[in-house]
């Protein structure tokens, strides 16, 4: 089964791992196909952001707010991408609420430690950039395939992987087969979509490659954290209390995560005069509340899923009381009337450590490589971990021999 210099590759997933996937391998001198694969309307995953076609000022980060740089070796992609003016130093003030009410301005938390960045247009600025950096002239880095979810996996009698949608209309072809998310290979999509089985472990059932196998299992066990987000928009008349808060991003430690159900608030203010919220659920709240998807996920309108709007209110008026109770020390006549609320939520926002090892990263017999921040290594379950598997993919596939 096992090829040598085959030349196409599709990645599943355009987050920040497929993406730097795909630069990486196009800086690396690799001019094969590459497709991209995402259910998603563009490129971003967890660090996208929220956009309107009708309200062009419009930019909410309703994933990750930032990315922390914490290893003694950066990202060989970091430098390029602050280069090329995609990424920015975050230049925000951070702080630390501890218990009820102890705020400690400045105080980072574990997402807070290291050299800060952001999308410098939004954080899908960092998705777009790293596209734009495997780009060579008018060639794009890949072929990309958005609002397309991949739903089967099959590898043909000639060793091509076959991707095919929902409807089991074939989309792509490839001679490597790259997940830049476990979804294709972990029980919760059957969960998720119902899913009689794990595409890739029905897949792999038939290819006696026993590192696949191996990796299957690995990442069957990686569990998540969940997250609700609430997501607030206020009018300028109402912003001025938001944007003259003493911080941009708030934490909470333990103890205020258990009082108040919350992990994080991230103020962003827009340049028009609006202020976006957002406020990021603990994983507690998350995991009571995780059949309330929000009307306006993707997971909602991907399967076209009933909303129970009543159930839908309740979260998001626990979360608004939480916000406002929590920031009353702070913050006079805080008024939410006409701040729009929209409820986010994120199944699998981190995944919790062990990860899948990087011996399994790359399983040259079936030409399968994996790719994300579930990788384990420096940057786990964060945008930096995102990068360095996908820089270490990279350089395992053209070692297998992918020319
Ligand atoms: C609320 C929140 C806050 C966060 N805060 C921070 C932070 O402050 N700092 C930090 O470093 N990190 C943070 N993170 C984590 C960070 O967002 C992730 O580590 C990073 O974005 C992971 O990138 P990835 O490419 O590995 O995965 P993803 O972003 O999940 O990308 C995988 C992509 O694959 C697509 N996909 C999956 N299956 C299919 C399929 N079958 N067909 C088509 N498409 C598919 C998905 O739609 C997704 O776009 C946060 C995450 C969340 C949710």
């Amino acid at each position: 089964m096992a090829r040598s210099g085959s030349g196409s590759v599709a990645v599943i997933g355009a987050g920040v791992a497929g993406c730097a996937t795909a630069a990486q391998l196009r800086r690396a001198g690799f001019d094969g196909r590459i497709s991209l694969w995402e259910t998603g309307r563009g490129p971003g995953g967890r660090a996208s952001t929220r956009r309107s076609r009708g309200d062009g000022a419009l930019a909410i980060d309703h994933g990750a707010p930032l990315l922390n740089i914490r290893s003694e070796r950066p990202p060989e992609l970091l430098e390029p991408l602050l280069e090329g003016g995609w990424i920015t130093p975050w230049s925000g003030l951070m702080a630390l609420l501890e218990g009820e009410s102890r705020l400690h301005i400045g105080r980072p938390d574990v997402l807070g430690i290291g050299q800060l960045y952001r999308g410098a247009d939004g954080m899908d600025g960092l998705c777009r950039g790293l596209l734009q950096l495997g780009a060579s002239g008018a060639q794009p880095a890949a072929e990309a395939h958005y609002g397309t979810l991949i739903r089967s996996l099959e590898c043909a009698s000639s060793g091509s992987w076959l991707l095919r949608d929902r409807q089991g209309e074939l989309q792509g072809e490839a001679d490597w087969l790259v997940l830049s998310s476990t979804l294709l290979a972990h029980p919760r999509s059957c969960l998720l979509f119902e899913w009689p089985e794990v595409p890739l472990v029905r897949a792999a059932a038939s290819l006696g490659d026993l590192q696949l196998d191996h990796a299957l299992t690995t990442i069957a066990g990686i569990r998540a954290e969940a997250r609700s987000n609430l997501l607030l928009l206020f009018p300028p008349e109402d912003a001025l209390p938001w944007s003259s808060l003493p911080f941009s991003l708030v934490n909470f430690d333990p103890a205020a995560q258990q009082r108040w159900g919350l992990r994080r608030i991230s103020i962003q203010p827009l340049p028009d005069g609006r202020c976006a919220v957002v406020a990021h659920s603990s994983d507690a709240f998350a995991a009571d509340h995780l059949d309330v998807y929000g009307s306006h996920s993707a997971v909602a309108r991907l399967l076209d899923l009933p909303v129970d709007a009543g159930r839908e209110e309740d979260v998001i008026q626990a979360l608004a009381r939480a916000v406002m109770e929590c920031l009353a020390p702070w913050i006079d006549d805080l008024t939410l009337e006409r701040a729009s609320p929209q409820l986010m939520r994120w199944a699998a926002a981190f995944p919790v450590a062990p990860g899948l090892p990087p011996s399994l990263r790359l399983c040259p017999l079936s030409r399968v490589g994996f790719c994300g921040d579930y990788l384990d290594g420096e940057g786990f379950g964060r945008i930096e971990g995102a990068l360095h598997s996908a820089e270490q993919l990279a350089a395992s596939l053209l070692q297998a021999g992918l020319t």
